[in-house]
């Protein structure tokens, strides 16, 4: 037959297809760690109207792209965050921001909602809202509803300086569903495909929870680098 290919040709057509793709293998990996901690972009999130932990004034900006119903944003609130604000925002290196992600459909819109409310109403205890309500996540199961209006009232009631009523209208009005779609709009523009995504000026850090990644972004950013 004319087409019937001898097995030694066989043989080499294998041998160069799977030396090619073991080739393709190694550049693949060898790229891959040379971006593992970290992915420059060319420009870095708008802050403007975004609650803001810091001196406002601080010469770098960390950003979380956050969602009060996703485990490693709570995990991640909980283990390096404290670290990041005693190391670099206390002492005014870095101001940090929080942009709304909506990964879990209605719960985390109505989070949204709150927190946007909340930061609207009084500033001062925005993050005190925004840890209380991830501190309400449970640890097990947190696929289950859990963030309903009556769970937003009841950590409002527990925070001085929130007026549980105009929270409530706010809430019944939707009345900062601009700053949620505001916060959607900015997670599209930056392709936000994980939460949290974490970004020091113009960098996203590919491990948030390397903290030695988002440390050595902050130094190098803090160096002008
Ligand atoms: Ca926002």
């Amino acid at each position: 037959m004319k087409y019937k290919s001898s097995p030694v040709k066989i043989t080499m057509i294998f041998t160069i297809v799977f030396v090619a793709l073991l080739v393709a293998l190694v550049v693949i990996s060898n790229n891959k760690s040379e971006t593992n901690q970290r992915i420059t972009l060319d420009k870095q999130p708008s802050i403007e109207g975004q609650p803001t932990l810091g001196d406002l004034d601080a010469p770098v900006t960390v950003v979380e792209f956050g969602d009060f119903k996703c485990p490693a944003c709570k995990a991640w609130g909980e283990s390096i965050f404290p670290q990041l604000v005693s190391d670099y925002v206390d002492t005014g290196k870095v101001k940090f921001s929080f942009i709304n992600v909506l990964f879990h459909g209605e719960e985390s819109q109505l989070g949204s909602l709150a927190a946007e409310s909340v930061y609207k109403q009084n500033p001062d205890v925005y993050w005190d809202f925004h840890k209380k309500l991830f501190e309400e996540q449970p640890d097990e199961d947190h696929d289950s509803k859990w963030i309903t209006p009556e769970k937003i009232i009841e950590i409002a009631n527990g925070i001085e300086g929130i007026d549980t009523e105009k929270l409530k209208s706010a809430l019944e009005s939707n009345s900062e569903k601009n700053e949620v779609s505001n916060d959607e709009e900015i997670v599209t523009e930056f392709n936000v495909q994980s939460t949290p995504t974490i970004m020091v000026n113009e960098t996203v850090i590919e491990e948030p929870f390397n903290y030695e990644a988002i440390k050595t972004a902050i130094d190098n950013a803090l160096k002008g680098n």
